[in-house]
């Protein structure tokens, strides 16, 4: 099988049998509800995009496990241009999709445990790595989207895994098989998860001695039995349910996140590729954060440049445009934008082979990355609303709009420069919304803030990271001083 068309990922999706739970209906076709299918349809525009003149050769790459042309949404980075071209991939798709469009956590996935599986197996003899790197090949060669699976709900937070009420607070190998474990547990926030072939398990944190059950990395289909899905809930997400979609913001596109719970699964060997290593576990954690802080130099620049695009074209139709403090805002929004694709390029060309052969980030600039995008969105959302107008947040529906009565009043009072249309009016200010406070703003905000990790999380590797010590040396070598003071 080649890389797959749009058309093809779709009917792929219909041959599993799920049982996922959608605003309360039950549901073994998720794909057919009106709340999961923009999802599903930004997910296929990575798959067009592969195929598309303008953008096929950002989209694919030469796999060296497979040695043939592969959807980049599942290479195994083999050089730094690989990682830029990356970044450049996932702001392309964000600028054209104006979403989340889900398939990147399981391409970080797969670049943490390359690398991390190998190291594992010189320490432990393990046989992981072979095993991954058949299993990848499959997924690259049959085009597959991979759900990464890494945040447990993690109970109270104060307490370690084992000290947990309930166990299953963070998934675990519950029990041992021949051939197998079986797994028990839940993964929160999962994205595009109902959209997915696979999915990649990976611990949630680091591990300690005693904590080995918790230390699991492995792969499932997501049709396997005991697996449960509950869609997740976004702002205003059933205007998507309407009849006229005119009030979504965002017409043909849309983000997702699933709870999803494992009862008792099975998970044959060939499929484990870290069992109770747990000095490793948290190795694979920070190489899958990294990459994915890197992810965000990308995703969110180009969702960034739709905001960018729709304040602007506001701008002109309120007549603005030319306002010193609009231009101002404007550049100002470009600038940190822009800053947030710096350091995306930054960590991606700053990147070093690991000893399995793939690239990885340079951990300080990705960390520094993904500290911006936890503060530079909410800037640029606030930005948008200032720009924008209070009809952001109080103006009438579609429904009034298209009512013979007082729909003539709503067109009357809602115009505004005679250059543009009531109507794109409405819809530009509906993009804004969706991507301020409606349901892009999951992806754009919430997801900025905690996505591979909170701030704190970023903070930590950042200290580590920092060659505090060289830094302290420089200084004193510079000012003749001998020795290092003692810290007061
Ligand atoms: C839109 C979205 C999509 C996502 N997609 C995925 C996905 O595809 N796959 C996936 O695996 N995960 C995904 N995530 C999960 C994401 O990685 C987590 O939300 C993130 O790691 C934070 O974890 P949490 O939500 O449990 O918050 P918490 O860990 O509870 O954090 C909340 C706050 O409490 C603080 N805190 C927590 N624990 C401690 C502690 N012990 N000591 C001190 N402070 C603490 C944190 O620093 C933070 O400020 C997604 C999240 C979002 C919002
Ligand atoms: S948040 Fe960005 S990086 Fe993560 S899956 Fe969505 S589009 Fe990809």
């Amino acid at each position: 099988m080649g890389l797959k068309t749009a058309d093809q990922y779709l009917d792929s999706l219909k041959t599993l049998k799920v049982e996922a739970h959608v605003l309360g209906i039950k549901t073994d076709e998720p794909g057919r509800h009106g709340l999961v299918a923009p999802s599903r349809q930004a997910v296929a525009f990575t798959y067009d995009a592969a195929h598309n003149p303008e953008s096929r050769e950002t989209l694919r790459a030469v796999s060296h496990l497979c040695k043939d042309e592969v959807n980049r949404f599942t290479h195994l980075h083999q050089s730094t241009e690989d990682l830029v071209k990356k970044i450049k991939m996932q702001r392309y798709c964000g600028a054209m999709t104006g979403c989340c469009f889900q398939r990147c956590v399981g391409l970080d996935a797969a670049n943490a445990i390359y690398s991390t599986s190998f190291d594992c197996d010189r320490k432990h003899e393990t046989h992981f790595h072979d095993r991954f790197r058949d299993y990848w090949s499959w997924i690259q060669k049959e085009d597959l989207v991979v759900d990464g699976a890494m945040t447990d709900p993690k109970g109270d937070r104060s307490r370690r895994p084992a000290d947990q009420l309930d166990p299953d607070l963070f998934l675990r190998v519950k029990e041992r098989k021949s051939g197998g474990v079986v797994i028990s547990g839940a993964k929160l926030h999962q994205t595009g998860m109902l959209n997915s072939h696979e999915i990649l398990i990976m611990p949630t944190m680091s591990m300690r001695p005693g904590e080995e059950p918790w230390a699991i990395c492995c792969a499932i289909p997501v049709d396997t039995s005991g697996l449960r899905y509950i869609y997740g809930r976004q702002a205003s997400d059933t205007r998507k349910l309407e009849r006229d979609t005119f009030d979504v913001g965002n017409p043909i596109f849309g983000g997702q996140e699933v709870m999803t719970v494992f009862e008792d699964v099975f998970v044959p060997e060939e499929r484990i590729f870290l069992d109770g290593q747990v000095d490793f576990a948290g190795t694979l954690v920070e190489r899958f954060a990294s990459y994915h802080r890197q992810s965000y130099g990308g995703c969110k620049v180009g969702v960034g440049d739709v905001l960018i695009g729709a304040t602007e074209l506001i701008a002109r139709m309120n007549g603005a445009e030319k306002a010193s403090h609009v231009r101002e805002k404007i550049v100002e929004m470009i600038h940190l934008n822009e800053t947030l694709y710096c350091c995306g390029l930054a960590c991606s060309s700053q990147g070093y082979p690991t000893p399995a052969g793939n690239f990885q980030v340079d951990l300080l600039l990705a960390n520094v990355c993904k500290l911006n995008v936890t503060r530079f969105p909410y800037e640029i959302a606030r930005l948008a609303t200032d720009i924008a107008g209070g009809l952001l947040g109080t103006m009438p529906s579609a429904v009034d709009l298209n009512d013979p009565e007082i729909g003539p009043y709503i067109r009357k009072y809602l115009a505004a420069s005679p250059d543009y249309n009531v109507l794109d009016r409405m819809k530009v200010l509906r993009l804004i919304e969706n991507l301020t406070i409606g349901a892009g703003a999951v992806g754009y905000l919430v997801e900025s803030m905690h996505g591979a990790g909170p701030p704190a999380a970023q903070r930590i590797m950042i200290g580590r990271q920092a060659e505090l010590d060289g830094k302290v040396a420089r200084a004193a070598s510079l000012l003749s001083i001998p020795e290092e003071l003692p810290s007061s």
